[in-house]
């Protein structure tokens, strides 16, 4: 039987689910898959990228561990592609890889006054309240107003985490330092500005819905951006999720607090519709002191144009949230423009032409950009693994696939990789951490003391 050890670089739920589909669907093959992860857990996105108040998301977890303990595929976690191991080795040792790094970062933003002090990506936000290991500890959150700048899913769960009590938030994971944080914010109104109308955002409604359930929190609507034109009233009539969006919307204009008038809440949420950014405006001391935003209007199309109108609002922190952008890997084919890996349905290709590289694979997020709930990677993971299987004749020819090179190679190098069973300790020393103070878990943050307990050093 023909052997394939297929390396995948990224344990998120692209990789696994990429795993899973390859170790399901073929029999021809003698497969061994070799999962590689740079942090020391694996579950990339569900881990780090869920809002921990996200339970039935975060649960995608479960789904994982059952393919990954099924005991046919090898994690290497705190191995980082480029350093500890490089595309040579990779070549060396298996026939094929597939790149599952997904997008981390946030997409920049070009407007005047971004780099003011206060002036946030989500990406690192949402890093920091999951507990991510490569970012700081503090958050500063002494804002009283805040601006959240987009019309996403990844907006709504930042405009939750900041309007959300900290105590409201105890029954989930989040980490001992994150609800310290966010125990001592200082927030009272937060603000979402999307640059075209309700019937044109990009959330969901279940996300939507959940803003209005918050406990001590009015969320706050304006009758202004309710004068629909005739594109939005038929995307309202044809789309099923856009009629229950503006539903919900329009059901929150009859709450006490809409238009900012009456609410007892201690804070409030607030959407702003057709609202351009323009700049964010920064006091003597370089701090972000205010937003100021062109009102649009719909230009029939489901598009927006400008009005002319400038408007200021004051806030001392902003929050950018539109959209998420990859990161180049060493060695890798990278598409600055799109942050994305240049690609045919999976198959590598090389920059700035349609050849493709043999051997080379990519899916999810870094495949197709940062588009998608975490369920459609898996038929973008079948795509790249009907390709990688076709291509057969294409693989690396290994000098040494034996499965022992791996870790003896890692040894050599001092890497102190985590394992599956590593996985293990750390999953239950949370457990178990959480157990005690009567919480679901408590994340460990710190990527030395991950590693620690995974090995257990
Ligand atoms: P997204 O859904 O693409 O939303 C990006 C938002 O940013 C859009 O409203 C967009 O407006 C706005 N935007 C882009 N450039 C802008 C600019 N220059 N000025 C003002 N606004 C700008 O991206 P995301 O929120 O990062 O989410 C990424 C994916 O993850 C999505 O598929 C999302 O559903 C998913 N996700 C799901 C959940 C969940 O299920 N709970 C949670 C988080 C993320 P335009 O539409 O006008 O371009």
């Amino acid at each position: 039987m023909t052997q394939l050890r297929l390396a995948i670089v990224g344990a998120g739920p692209a990789g696994i689910y990429a795993a899973d589909i390859l170790l399901k669907a073929e029999r021809k093959f003698n497969v061994a898959i070799d999962l590689f992860e740079q942090l020391p857990a694996p579950y990339g996105l569900v881990r780090y990228g869920v809002a921990p108040d996200h339970p039935r998301i975060k649960g995608i977890i479960n789904a994982l561990r059952d393919v990954l303990d099924r005991g046919d595929i090898r994690v290497f976690g705190n191995v980082r592609f480029g350093e500890d191991i490089t595309l040579d080795d990779l070549k060396r040792h298996y026939h094929a890889v597939i790149f599952s790094t997904g997008a981390v970062r946030d997409t920049t933003l070009d407007l005047p006054g971004i780099d003011a002090e206060g002036s946030y990506g989500a990406a690192d936000f949402v890093s920091w309240f999951d507990g991510h290991p490569d970012v700081p500890r503090e958050w500063p959150l002494e804002a009283e107003s805040v601006a959240v700048l987009g019309n996403g899913n990844v907006a709504l769960d930042v405009a939750r985490m900041l309007a959300r009590h900290a105590d409201d938030l105890l029954p989930t994971e989040i980490p001992a330092n994150v609800y310290d944080g966010l125990k001592a914010s200082k927030v009272t109104d937060v603000h979402v500005f999307g640059r075209r109308g309700p019937a044109q955002v990009k959330f969901t409604p279940l996300e939507l819905r959940e803003l209005g359930e918050l406990h001590d929190v009015d969320t706050v609507v304006y009758d202004e951006d309710f004068d629909y034109d005739q594109a939005s009233l038929d995307a309202i009539a044809s789309n099923k999720q856009v009629m229950v969006i503006d539903r919900v919307l329009q059901s929150w204009r009859q709450r006490p607090g809409a238009n900012g008038v009456g609410g007892e809440a201690s804070r409030r949420l607030h959407l702003h519709f057709y609202a351009k950014p323009v700049e964010i405006v920064a006091d003597d001391e370089g701090r972000v002191s205010a937003f100021r935003y062109e009102r649009t209007r719909p230009d029939g199309q489901g598009g927006v144009v400008g009005t002319g109108e400038i408007r200021e609002i004051a806030i001392q922190a902003m929050y950018r949230a539109i959209g998420y952008f990859g990161s180049p890997l060493p060695g890798v084919p990278f598409d600055e423009r799109h942050g994305v890996i240049p690609n045919h349905e999976g198959q590598i290709l090389r920059a700035g032409s349609n050849d493709v590289v043999p051997g080379a694979y990519t899916t999810g997020w870094i495949k197709r950009g940062p588009v998608g709930l975490i369920g459609h990677t898996k038929s973008d993971a079948m795509e790249t693994v009907r390709h990688l299987i076709n291509d057969q004749g294409s693989w690396w020819q290994p000098e040494d696939p034996s499965e022992a090179a791996i870790p003896a190679l890692l040894a050599e190098r001092g890497v102190r990789y985590t394992d599956l069973d590593g996985w293990h300790n750390l999953d239950q020393h949370e457990l178990a951490l959480g157990e005690a103070e009567g919480r679901v878990r408590i994340k460990v943050v710190e990527r030395d003391e991950m590693v620690r307990v995974s090995r257990a050093e």
